[in-house]
């Protein structure tokens, strides 16, 4: 049997809201898959959450990432650490540390925010200390993991994946939730027009619930 959990972990003060962070936990005969790992600061919680389902670290046999942000990578390697987890990505995805260099004009038009509460969200991120994982399977898309497809769904950022079983998609930051399914914000894209087309072609497939990280 196989059996699909979503972990709802949050993160404060992101421009002067709260942003949830969703970790889909996925459990069959061959072991317990964990899609996006979250930030350091949440680590205890997750360990809890997953107690609370009657899963351990060490049942963790695959992290799959679906990009290489922060708020998706963060415990990563300190998962791996106890569970000796493999970690999937797509070969195209750059882990290396971010330095986001984001304009308050262009934040706030999109999400109206103070400045004083952009200038601090802004110096959190980029001072977030996190372990940039080491990929140990680097996808292309088509692959089958834990029974989902893997979805090569470029924008967001050059190696973003998307994950589908035919009921559930997984879509990590090119769709969000905040009221409906919308695009990934535009100033974090690295590539706007192929985030857009992304989406266009994630929210066209036959699913049945959508899983975006945030919302
Ligand atoms: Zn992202
Ligand atoms: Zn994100």
């Amino acid at each position: 049997m196989r059996i699909l959990q979503v972990i709802k972990l949050k993160e404060k003060g992101f421009f002067g809201r709260e942003l949830m962070h969703n970790v889909v936990v996925v459990t069959d005969e061959d072991g317990t898959t964990m899609v996006d790992t979250s930030l350091p600061e949440n680590f205890d919680l997750l360990v809890r959450r997953l107690k609370e389902i009657n899963l351990s670290l060490e049942d963790v046999s695959k992290i799959i990432l679906t990009h290489s942000h922060p708020d998706h990578i963060g415990n990563a390697e300190e998962i791996r650490r106890t569970s000796h987890a493999k970690i999937y990505a797509h070969k195209e995805e750059n882990f290396v540390p971010h330095d986001f260099n984001l304009s308050y004009e262009e934040v706030n038009k999109e999400m109206p925010v103070s400045r004083e509460e952009f200038y601090h969200t802004l110096s959190r991120i980029n001072q977030i200390k996190l372990e940039v994982p080491r990929i140990d399977v680097k996808l292309r898309g088509g692959e089958e993991i834990s029974g989902f497809k893997v979805l090569h769904t470029p924008g967001h950022t050059p190696g973003h994946i998307a994950l589908f079983d035919g009921e559930n998609l997984v879509t990590g930051d090119a769709v969000r939730a905040d009221g409906g399914l919308l695009p990934p914000l535009s100033f974090f894209n690295w590539n706007n027009e192929m985030a857009l087309k992304s989406f266009s072609f994630l929210t066209s497939l036959p699913y049945k619930r959508v899983i975006p990280y945030h919302g």
